[in-house]
C-alpha cells in the first residue's frame, strides 16, 4: 500500500478533526475514544474508490457483501466497551477491515480478533501493518467459538448481529468484564450490554442499530 491518497483534502487531518466534532455533537463523550478516531486515518481501510468518502457518518462496504460501521456505531461501541475505564485484553468477533481493531489497538493492551472470511482477514492484517498496530493477533475462523486459549477477556465486542448471546463467549468473559454487541429481537436489532458481575450476568438494551448477521462457521 502507499500513501498515494491520503494527505489529499478529504482525506486529511482536518477532515478527521471534522468527523470528530461531529460525533462529539452526536453525543459521543468519551474524550479519549474521540482522540483515537481523530488520529486513525479511517480513509486507508476502505478501498481507494470509497476514500473520499470514509470520514462520513455512513457504513461503506466492504466487499464480500460486508461492511464497515459508521464512525458513530465504532465510537459508540468503543464507548462502551471501555465504560471511561483503561482496557487490558479485549476479544473481538468480526475484524472485517479492520478499523475497529486499529481504535481497540490504541486503546487496549492486548486485543484478539477473529474473522470467519479469509480475504477479509487478509485486508485487515495488511491494513493494520500500514497503521502500525502491533498489539492486535487476528484469527480466521468462527467467533462464534471464541478464543479459549486468551481468555478470560476484559471486553468482547461484537461487529455482527447475533439473534443470541453465545456461551462459549459469556464464559470467556472476566468477572467485572463487559461484552458489547447487536442483538436481533423481533423485527429489530439493539445494541447490548452484557456485564459479568460475581453473582452472574446483567444486560442493559440500548440504541436501535443495523448490523449484517452473525454467521456460524468460515466461509
Ligand atoms: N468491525 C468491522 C465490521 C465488519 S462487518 C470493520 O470495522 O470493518 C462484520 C464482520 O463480522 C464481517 O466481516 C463478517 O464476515 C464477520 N462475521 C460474521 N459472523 C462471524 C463469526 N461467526 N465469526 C467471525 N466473524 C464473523
Amino acid at each position: 500500500m502507499t500513501t498515494s491518497h491520503s494527505g489529499i483534502g478529504m482525506t486529511s487531518q482536518r477532515t478527521r478533526m471534522r468527523m470528530v466534532e461531529r460525533l462529539r455533537s452526536q453525543g459521543i463523550a468519551d474524550e479519549v475514544v474521540l482522540a483515537v478516531m481523530g488520529e486513525v486515518p479511517r480513509h486507508l481501510f476502505v478501498d481507494e474508490a470509497l476514500a473520499s468518502r470514509a470520514y462520513e457518518d455512513i457504513s461503506l462496504p466492504l466487499g464480500f457483501g460486508q461492511t464497515i460501521s459508521s464512525p458513530y456505531t465504532v465510537a459508540r461501541m468503543t464507548s462502551l466497551t471501555r465504560g471511561g475505564m483503561a482496557l487490558g485484553k479485549v476479544l473481538e468477533i468480526g475484524t472485517g477491515c479492520g478499523y475497529q481493531t486499529a481504535i481497540l489497538g490504541r486503546l487496549a493492551k492486548e486485543v484478539y480478533s477473529i474473522e470467519r472470511l479469509a480475504p477479509l482477514l487478509t485486508k485487515a492484517r495488511r491494513n493494520l501493518r500500514e497503521v502500525r498496530i502491533t498489539n492486535a493477533r487476528l484469527r480466521h475462523g468462527d467467533g462464534l467459538v471464541g478464543m479459549v486459549e486468551a481468555a478470560p477477556f476484559d471486553a468482547i465486542i461484537i461487529a455482527a448481529a447475533a439473534t443470541h448471546v453465545p456461551d462459549a463467549l459469556l464464559e470467556q468473559l472476566a468477572v467485572g468484564g463487559r461484552m458489547i454487541l447487536p442483538m436481533a429481537i423481533k423485527n429489530e436489532q439493539r445494541l447490548c450490554v452484557i456485564e459479568r458481575t460475581p453473582q452472574g450476568y446483567s444486560e442493559t438494551r440500548m440504541d436501535q442499530v443495523k448490523f449484517v448477521p452473525l454467521l456460524p462457521g468460515t466461509g
